[in-house]
Parts: structure tokens; C-alpha cells; sequence
């Protein structure tokens, strides 16, 4: 029996692969999942190299106890794009590699079951031209055998061999010619491809000329081309990727496309546009993959990626990860969004291993937002994305909506009469829409009924035993809740501290507003769309289905209701205390602000309804505001771009944080000083700069204290050179509970 060795990534930490022997006279291929034992447990592991010797004492090789059949093997491409992400965000390949695939298939007793194969024959364009003229007038099983495959959208094998006991050595043959082609399907994603009724083709909408521009720019594109589409709220993006799309799959039978989103609940949206326009696809063509997916339909989803049988694969930023071996195109909606940056875990931004991605496969890649993050914008500017515009909404007459500063000081100067925060010019505008019949949207990014619960007396302030921080009054739920570690209590009757009875709330949230709102515009259906009210799965698209449906008058709500969403009727949108970003520490404060209220504003007066804005302000005269109302993405990008030259801040040098989590907060700050005085004898370490270690603003959750170092430098190579360097000199020290490193960190 013949001995080969193959190299295996498994989801540890330690960066490297793991020797197995393999005793096969057919080795199985690179990409192979594979189960082997680790320590005393069975883990599973993809296999990265096979070879002929192994540096591993003999004694101490083990076996591969179990290779994966029913799944086809992952390509080297992905292989290549998860070592790549694990090199940049300085992690183990596995770490990457193995959380990126479905849960069930790193569970080896369900292999058998999974995807058990199933080989299904489908006629390829040229087959369908070719038979089943090519075949004999008297081969009648054999035409038989032709027609079904073209009646039919695959054809299983078993059901070939009932029609004709040699029809696999038949199909085989045809397969040879370019005929048919063979595909691994599991049962169940067939019950999934239920072929849709015949849709009639859908009327296209007439491009505008900036679209069809786009769109040209996009399908001619050769190789590697990187495209910022930089479009207006309501400018037609989603046209733009849809027709580039349907250029490409047509262009190729087996092309595949990837689209991300930046939320779950903009998927249904998405997907409805996409089934839809690609009626013709057989429904399995087009699927999602997200977290909000159940286990077994998310590991079909993936497989039907894996396969090639999805042809358009739409999902959240986890998707950027999935296994694609024909993959054609990326687009990246809202491009900006900070939720495409994974929070734990392997930190990576989706739209980054987007771009590396298309890189790596030589295809194009669509970055879209009306407000594009200011990395892409000055890669932009160095004619690295080739930028495409669309300036005006599409919907014919549908103008940017007109915006407007309510200067809160000179309402109380004048004495004029609010409710509850809500200014009167806000509440006289809601009420002339109620009366038009039009709808409205409040945004406010905070959730709960009120930030704080305090006592006017002594001063004290509900805060978590366990952060270092205040907890928030969620009144329908009857409670005090941290938005930090989830603890919660009943709210007291009185002052903890005092036993003062006149404990109040502090601030508003969305729920309090909900309930102002209800008073002050009386007769209004109110609506609230935020975390709290849709945790519930599905729940938030009922909700969004009740505002299309124009069930809801005045919508209210964070940040879910800013994003991507098409809301026909809406012609009102008010913006509530958004001045608190005005004055964060965080340099990004400003950029994430303009966006969300670009976004949200861009959510009035989309299909020719007038639009209108009203921002509650105390600082009308801030620059930020004036670019808001002026629609100046561009006046906004370039002032804050040459601000961050100034500074030296992203995206002119590159930044990485290491963070530590320790019992006091003195152990965690140590473990930082240690570990900048370990960095500092690192030879590449002379174009890095590092900062002191300061604690987090919220320094303490669930009794853990947290603090972080900063270090950047303006050579991404000089940076990354460190981090490889400075990683196991980390392992080495101790004193805290946890660290972790982050490559281009968002929030600093
Ligand atoms: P964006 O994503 O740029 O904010 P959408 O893609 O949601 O904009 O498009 C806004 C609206 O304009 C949608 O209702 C869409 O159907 C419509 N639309 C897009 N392109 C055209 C067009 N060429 N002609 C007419 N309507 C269009
Ligand atoms: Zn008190
Ligand atoms: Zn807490």
C-alpha cells in the first residue's frame, strides 16, 4: 500500500498545518475535507497540501480517519483566498478557513447524510442545439433519452437508467462532447429548484443615460476592474448591478455572480428584484446566504455555491467567503457600511476580501454607495476604482429631497412651544403629511425608552453591576437593560441611593419618541423599527411589509430604518439628536454621521413625491450640516480627506489595534506596555509608530477590563512585516485573559 502525507489546516490558532498520513492508493485532492484526530478529540480539517514525506517523526504521525466524499473538494482559488485573509488579519488558515464553512459539514458523523451525491445530467447550450438531430433517426431511446433532458431542467441519474439501461455510458459520451454536463445535487436543494411558472420577461426600465453608461463600463470591463459606483439615493444602483449581471451570465452559462448586502433585512428586497429580473433562471439559481438562515438551508445554500448549481449568490458580509469556483463579478452595496467588518472573531471587512477576491480571479467588482467610505473614494482619486456616477434620481421627476435645519437654541430663544424633544416645526410637518396621506420617518440612533434612569436628588444613575457603564429604560419590557452585556433588572420605584421616589428617565430613545409621537400627531399609525422591536425572527419584515403596504403613517426608528430600502410613499424624514456625533473622539464619527443621514434622508421623496428633511439641531451652522442640505457628498469627502492628510490619519497610514482584556485594568494596560516594549525590538518595527495603551471608553463589561494599543505606520508592508513578527513574541506573554489584534480597525 502506498503512503502519502497530507498537510491539513484545522481551526486553531497556532498558524500552521498539521501532518496526517494517509494510506491510499488514491490520495484524496487538495481542498478535501477530512476528519483526524487531534489530541484526544476528532476534529475536522480541510486539506491544504498533499505530499510525499513528512517532517513529523513517524511515531508521531497519525491517520486521516475519515475523507469526505460527499462534498467536492474546495478550489485552490479559495484556498488561496482564505490564506490571503488569514495572512493580512494575522490568523491561523483554518481559523479562517473552517468558521467560513457550513456548520454541518465540520461535523463528520453528518457527512454520509448531507449532501448525499446525487449526479444530475443538464443539457449545456450547445447540447441543446445539437440534439437530438445528431442522433440516429432510429435511436429512439437514445432520443428519448434527449428529449427528457430537454424537457426537464436536470435529469437525475437514476431516472436516466430507468429510461435506458446504458444511458449513463450514454450521458458520459454526450458529456465528452460538450453536451451535458454533469452535476453533484443534493436532494433537498433539488425540492429547492421547484422550477418557477414561466414569468414573461419583465418590462426593463429605459437606463438613464448615466446608467447605461455604468452599466457599459461594467460588462466591458477585462480582467481585474474595480468600479466605484458613486449614485444618489434613488439613482438606480440596483438597476445598474442587475443589468451588469444579466450581461455576464449570459455571456458565460456556468458564470456566477456575488452580491453583498450590508443587512439581513435588506436581503428580501434584494432577492424579490433578482427572481424577478432573472425569472428565467430556475428558482435554485438564485440563492442567500446569511446568518438569519437555518443551519440546513444555509449549508444547501452554500453547496449550491459550491457547486456552480447558483448562479447569484446574495448574502450578508459572511458570503464573501463562500465557495464560488465560477465566479464572475462581485457588487458591493452600500460599500461604505461599517456592518461589512466583522466584529469578533476573524475581523475582516467583506468589502476588502471583495476587492482581493476580484483581484485573485481577474473579474470585476462594483463598489456602490451614495456615500462612499473615504478609502474607496481616495482610491478613486488615484484612478486605482474607475469611478462611475449617477447623479440624479431615476424615477422621472423624483428630485433629491430639500432639507432643513431646525435651530433647537433659537426655538427655546423664541418660545416656542416642543413636545418632548419633538420641535414644532417637526410635529406641524408630520401632521400636514398625516393629512396628506403621505407617510413619514423619524430617525434616532437609540434604541430603548431612555438612556438613563437618574434621581434628581442625589445625583445617582442606574448603572450595570458588571460595565462600566449606565443602563437603559426599556419601558414595554418593564426593565433596565445594558446594551453592553445584557444584564437586566426591574425598574426601582425609587432612588436606590436616597429612596427619593422621583427616579426619572434621562434623554429619549426610540420608544419614547414612539410614545411622544402617538400624542403629539394624533390619529397617526406609529411604527417602531428598531433591535428591540424585531428580535423576533422574520418579524422585521412584517414590519417592512406594513410600511409598503402603507399601513403606518410615521415610521420610527435606528439606523435598520436609515439603509437601502424603497419606500414609495414616504415624503417626510425627521432627524433627532444627531449632534451627538458631532463630538466624538473617534476621527470616523463625522463620516459614519454623514452617511447615515445621507441614507436616511435619501429615504423621502423616491417616487416623485417632493421631499423633505428636517434635522433638529443646536450647531445649524456646522459644516456637516451645510454639505447634508447642500447633497454634497463631494464637498464633504474632499474637506474630510485633506483633514485626515493633515492629521495622518486613514486612509493615509494603515492601522492595526491590539486589545487586551485583563482582571483590572492595570494588568491589561501592562500586558499592552509589555508587549510595545516587545514590538519596539522588531527590525521592521522602524516605520511603525505606536501609541500608549489607553483604556477603551467603555472600560469594563461583564467585569472584564479592556484596553488598547494603537500602532500604524505609513508602509502597509512595514505594518504587516510587524504584526507577523510581533505575534508569537504576544503568545509568549501573559497577565491578561485575552488579546487580539486588529488589522484597519473601524472604531478606534
Ligand atoms: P438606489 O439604490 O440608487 O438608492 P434604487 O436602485 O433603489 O436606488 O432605485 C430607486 C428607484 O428608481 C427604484 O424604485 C427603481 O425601480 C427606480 N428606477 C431605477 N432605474 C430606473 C429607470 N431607469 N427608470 C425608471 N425608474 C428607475
Ligand atoms: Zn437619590
Ligand atoms: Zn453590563
Amino acid at each position: 500500500m502506498s503512503e502519502v502525507f497530507v498537510r491539513v489546516a484545522l481551526d486553531h490558532p497556532l498558524p500552521t498545518l498539521f501532518d496526517y498520513r494517509c494510506d491510499s492508493s488514491e490520495p484524496p485532492a487538495v481542498g478535501t475535507l477530512v476528519s483526524v484526530p487531534f489530541g484526544k478529540r476528532h476534529v475536522v480539517g480541510l486539506i491544504c497540501e498533499v505530499v510525499a514525506h513528512s517532517d513529523v517523526p513517524a511515531e508521531r504521525l497519525r491517520n486521516v480517519e475519515k475523507v469526505c466524499t460527499t462534498c467536492p473538494p474546495v478550489s485552490e482559488h479559495w484556498l488561496a483566498l482564505a490564506a490571503f485573509a488569514a495572512d493580512y488579519y494575522q490568523r491561523g488558515l483554518g481559523e479562517v478557513a473552517l468558521p467560513a464553512l457550513p456548520q454541518s459539514l465540520r461535523d463528520a458523523s453528518r457527512w454520509a447524510r448531507l449532501f448525499a451525491p446525487q449526479e444530475h445530467y443538464r443539457l449545456t447550450p450547445e447540447g441543446r442545439t445539437a440534439l437530438p438531430d445528431a442522433l440516429p433517426a432510429r435511436a429512439t431511446a437514445l432520443r428519448k433519452l434527449a428529449q427528457a433532458l430537454a424537457d426537464a431542467d436536470c435529469l437525475a441519474g437514476a431516472d436516466a437508467r430507468a429510461l435506458h439501461p446504458k444511458a449513463l455510458a450514454t450521458l458520459d459520451a454526450w458529456q465528452t462532447q460538450g453536451w451535458v454536463m454533469l452535476e453533484v445535487i443534493d436532494a433537498a436543494a433539488v425540492t429547492a429548484a421547484a422550477v418557477l411558472p414561466d414569468a414573461p420577461a419583465p418590462a426593463l426600465p429605459t437606463l438613464t443615460g448615466e446608467q447605461a453608461d455604468a452599466v457599459e463600463a461594467i460588462r466591458d470591463a477585462d480582467g481585474f476592474a474595480p468600479f466605484l459606483l458613486h449614485g444618489v439615493t434613488g439613482s438606480g444602483k440596483t438597476e445598474v448591478y442587475l443589468r451588469a449581471l444579466a450581461g455576464i451570465l449570459a455571456a458565460r452559462p456556468d458564470a456566477q455572480a456575488l452580491v453583498l448586502v450590508p443587512e439581513i433585512n435588506l436581503t428580501p428586497q434584494f432577492e424579490a428584484a433578482f427572481r424577478a429580473r432573472f425569472a428565467a433562471l430556475d428558482a435554485s439559481a438564485i440563492v442567500t446566504l446569511h446568518s438569519g438562515l437555518a443551519e440546513g438551508e444555509r449549508a444547501r445554500n452554500w453547496f449550491a455555491a459550491h457547486t456552480g448549481r447558483a448562479r447569484i449568490v446574495l448574502g450578508t458580509r459572511l458570503a464573501v467567503l463562500a465557495s464560488l469556483p465560477k465566479l464572475a463579478i462581485i457588487v458591493v452595496d452600500e460599500e461604505h457600511d461599517p456592518a461589512y467588518k466583522q466584529q469578533e472573531g476573524l475581523r475582516y471587512s467583506a468589502r476588502d476580501l471583495a476587492i482581493y477576491r476580484a483581484k485573485q480571479l481577474g473579474v470585476p467588482v462594483v463598489l456602490g454607495s451614495a456615500t462612499p467610505s473615504l478609502e474607496s473614494w481616495w482610491q478613486a482619486d488615484q484612478g486605482r476604482y474607475k469611478r462611475l456616477t449617477l447623479s440624479r434620481r431615476a424615477v422621472a421627476d423624483a428630485a433629491l429631497p430639500s432639507v432643513r435645519l431646525i435651530d433647537l437654541e433659537d426655538e427655546r430663544r423664541r418660545g416656542r412651544a416642543s413636545i418632548e424633544g419633538l420641535s414644532g416645526p417637526l410635529i406641524a410637518a408630520l401632521k400636514t403629511r398625516l393629512e396628506r396621506g403621505e407617510q413619514s420617518l423619524v430617525f434616532l440612533n437609540r434604541r430603548g425608552y431612555a438612556p438613563q434612569l437618574a434621581c434628581d436628588a442625589c445625583g445617582w444613575v442606574a448603572g450595570c453591576p458588571r460595565c462600566s457603564a449606565y443602563v437603559v429604560l426599556h419601558k414595554p419590557e418593564r426593565a433596565l437593560r445594558c446594551h453592553h452585556c445584557g444584564w437586566e433588572s426591574r425598574i426601582p420605584r425609587s432612588c436606590p441611593e436616597c429612596g427619593n421616589v422621583d427616579i426619572a428617565p434621562l434623554g429619549r430613545g426610540t420608544q419614547r419618541v414612539e410614545e411622544t409621537l402617538a400624542g403629539a400627531v394624533p390619529g397617526a399609525r406609529v411604527l417602531r423599527i428598531d433591535a428591540d422591536s424585531t428580535r423576533r425572527k422574520g418579524s422585521a419584515q412584517a414590519l417592512f411589509s406594513d410600511v409598503h403596504a402603507g399601513e403606518v403613517d410615521i415610521l420610527v426608528g435606528t439606523q435598520m430604518i436609515a439603509k437601502g430600502h424603497d419606500f414609495r410613499r414616504v415624503s417626510l424624514v425627521g432627524v433627532l439628536n444627531a449632534d451627538t456625533a458631532l463630538f466624538s473622539h473617534d476621527f470616523r464619527a463625522s463620516e459614519r454621521l454623514f452617511a447615515q443621514l445621507m441614507q436616511v434622508s435619501g429615504r423621502a421623496g423616491r417616487a416623485g413625491l417632493p421631499g423633505e428633511v428636517l434635522v433638529q439641531t443646536r450647531y445649524p451652522r456646522h459644516a456637516l450640516y451645510h454639505a447634508l442640505g447642500r447633497h454634497d457628498y463631494v464637498g464633504f469627502a474632499n474637506a474630510t480627506l485633506a483633514e485626515r492628510r493633515d492629521a495622518h490619519l486613514p486612509p493615509f497610514v494603515y492601522q492595526a489595534l491590539l486589545r487586551a482584556e485583563g482582571r483590572t485594568l492595570e494588568a491589561a494596560l501592562a500586558f499592552l506596555q509589555q508587549a510595545a516594549a516587545e514590538l519596539a525590538q522588531i527590525p521592521a518595527a522602524g516605520r511603525v509608530t505606536v501609541y500608549d495603551a489607553v483604556p477603551l471608553t467603555i472600560v469594563k463589561v461583564m467585569h472584564v477590563h479592556r484596553a488598547q494599543l494603537l500602532v500604524e505606520s505609513a508602509s502597509r508592508a512595514a505594518l504587516q512585516a510587524t504584526l507577523r513578527a510581533w505575534q508569537p513574541l504576544l503568545r509568549a506573554l501573559k497577565g491578561v485573559l485575552r488579546w487580539s489584534l486588529e488589522v484597519d480597525p473601524l472604531d478606534i
